[in-house]
């Protein structure tokens, strides 16, 4: 079975292609950024934001090591103005976007994401995917004020229209010490059926 990790990549990355347009909204220490940057090529453009300028330097030395910066653009901002940010031309054309919440690994910063800025940047990068895009969102509940933001995310999840959106919860359910859980959203595609198709 996928890691937690291991399967927020694989939904984030699998629809992806060369030249296509990604978002890393919690970009910490680099690994979705690098891992959106392989999945859309260097003729595709991954969007990297984070408000800790810590994170950012690490995410670019991780690119830098890797040979990734090119298509890559850091944003040192808020995700809830995740909209205000990425230029125009890419709303309603995002592939994928990744979150992983909690505080940045490694650093002495007790700075986490929190549900009063999480959930508008969820609502906010429902409107950038593309139809078929996907939203990954890594929860961490062993922290304070963890579990709390686990449990607005997925209510946030559970209320999203299912004629618009198709939510997933995946967790492991044997862990001890507060295993990290995965909510995954894909935005349908127009014209898939939705409730009021009997098939459905
Ligand atoms: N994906 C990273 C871990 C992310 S840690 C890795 O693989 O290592 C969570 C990150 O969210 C931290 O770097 C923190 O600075 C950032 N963060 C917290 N609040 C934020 C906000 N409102 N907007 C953007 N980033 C935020």
């Amino acid at each position: 079975m996928h890691s937690v990790l291991d399967f927020a990549h694989v939904l984030a990355t699998r629809g992806l292609e060369a030249g296509d347009i990604a978002v890393d909204a919690t970009t910490g220490n680099g690994h979705d950024t690098v891992a959106l940057a392989r999945a859309v090529g260097a003729e595709g453009q991954v969007f990297g934001i984070d408000v800790q300028a810590d994170a950012l330097d690490s995410t670019e030395d991780r690119l830098v090591d890797e040979g990734l910066e090119g298509p890559v653009t850091l944003l040192h901002a808020g995700h809830e103005h995740l909209a205000d940010h990425l230029p125009s031309r890419v709303h309603g054309q995002v592939g994928a976007v990744m979150f992983n919440l909690g505080y940045l690994p490694g650093s002495a910063s007790t700075l986490t994401t929190t549900p009063d800025t999480t959930i508008p940047a969820l609502d906010a990068a429902m409107g950038v995917l593309r139809p078929g895009g996907v939203a990954t969102v890594v929860l961490y509940t062993g922290h304070e004020g963890g579990a709390d933001e686990a449990e607005a995310v997925d209510e946030w999840a559970a209320a999203l229209p299912q004629e618009q959106f198709r939510a997933l919860s995946y967790r492991f359910v044997n862990q001890r010490n507060d295993p990290p859980r995965l909510v995954a959203v894909e935005k349908r595609a127009d014209g898939e059926a939705g409730t009021t198709d009997p098939a459905a």
